[in-house]
C-alpha cells in the first residue's frame, strides 16, 4: 500500500516539476525562443563563421549560378557533370560573325574576360533535383562563370536561404537569356546548322527554338 501511494506522490511531483518548467518558459518568453513560423519567419542567415573559414565557403553545398552573358557555350561544364543535370543547346553562328551583331541582339559579342562569343546559348537548363551538388562542373569552365553561390562569390551572386519546392520540375533552373526570336536569327543566319555539341544536345538545337524545358530563369527565387 505504500508502494502505491509512493508512486502517486512521485506521479504528482514530477508533473509538478514539468508544469513549472513549462510555465516558466511560458512567464519568462525570450524573443525568438518560440518555434519559427516557416517560411512566414525566417532565421537570419549568418553573415560569416558558419563552420567553415570564407576561404572554403565554396565548398560547401550551395546553389549552382551561371552568369550567362560570359558563357561561351564550351560544354566543359556538362562534360565534367558526373549525372548528366546540365542540358545546354548552342548555335554556332558563322565566321567572324558577332553574337551582338545580329538583328534584335540583346547578347553581348564578347565575355567579361574578353573572349569572343561564337555561340549563341540557346538553352543553357541545370535540374538541381538531380545535381548532387558535387562543384564539378565549376572547375574546368574557362570563364569561370558557371559557380556555387555565397562564399567567396558572395559579392557575384548572395547565398540561398533555402530554395525547396513542392514540384520537382520548378526545380529546374533555366540561365539562358536569349528569346525565341534571338535564337530563330540566329539559326537563319547558321544556316539551320547547330553547333557540333554533344550528341544529346545538337539534334535539339534547332527544336529547342519553340519548345523550352519546363522550369524558370535561374535567379527568380531571389526576388522573392
Ligand atoms: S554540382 Fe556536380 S552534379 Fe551538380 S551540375 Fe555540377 S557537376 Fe553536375
Ligand atoms: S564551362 Fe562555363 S563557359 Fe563553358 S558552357 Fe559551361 S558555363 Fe558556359
Amino acid at each position: 500500500m505504500n508502494t502505491y501511494f509512493g508512486n502517486i506522490g512521485i506521479a504528482i511531483s514530477t508533473l509538478w516539476d514539468g508544469l513549472c518548467v513549462t510555465m516558466g518558459h511560458f512567464i519568462r518568453k525570450k524573443k525568438l525562443n518560440a518555434t519559427l513560423q516557416y517560411p512566414r519567419e525566417r532565421w537570419p542567415i549568418p553573415e560569416r563563421h558558419i563552420g567553415f573559414e570564407e576561404a572554403k565557403y565554396n565548398v560547401i553545398r550551395c546553389r549552382l549560378h551561371v552568369d550567362i552573358d560570359d558563357c561561351i557555350g564550351c560544354m566543359q561544364c556538362v562534360r565534367a557533370c558526373p549525372v548528366d543535370c546540365i542540358k545546354i543547346v548552342t548555335v554556332k553562328l558563322p565566321k567572324d560573325t558577332e553574337l551582338g551583331s545580329l538583328p534584335g541582339s540583346t547578347q553581348t559579342s564578347a565575355t567579361s574576360k574578353g573572349s569572343p562569343k561564337r555561340l549563341l546559348v540557346a538553352r543553357f537548363d541545370i535540374d538541381l533535383a538531380v545535381c548532387m551538388y558535387c562543384n564539378l562542373c565549376t572547375y574546368p569552365c574557362p570563364e569561370e562563370c558557371i559557380y556555387m553561390v555565397g562564399g567567396p562569390n558572395g559579392h557575384r551572386h548572395p547565398i540561398d536561404y533555402e530554395f525547396s519546392e513542392r514540384d520537382r520540375n520548378r526545380l529546374v533552373y533555366r540561365f539562358a537569356t536569349a528569346t525565341d526570336e534571338e535564337v530563330a536569327v540566329a539559326v537563319a543566319a547558321a544556316g539551320k546548322k547547330p553547333a557540333p555539341t554533344t550528341a544529346t544536345t545538337t539534334a535539339t538545337a534547332t527544336a529547342t527554338v519553340t519548345k523550352k524545358a519546363p522550369g524558370k530563369a535561374g535567379d527568380t527565387r531571389l526576388e522573392k
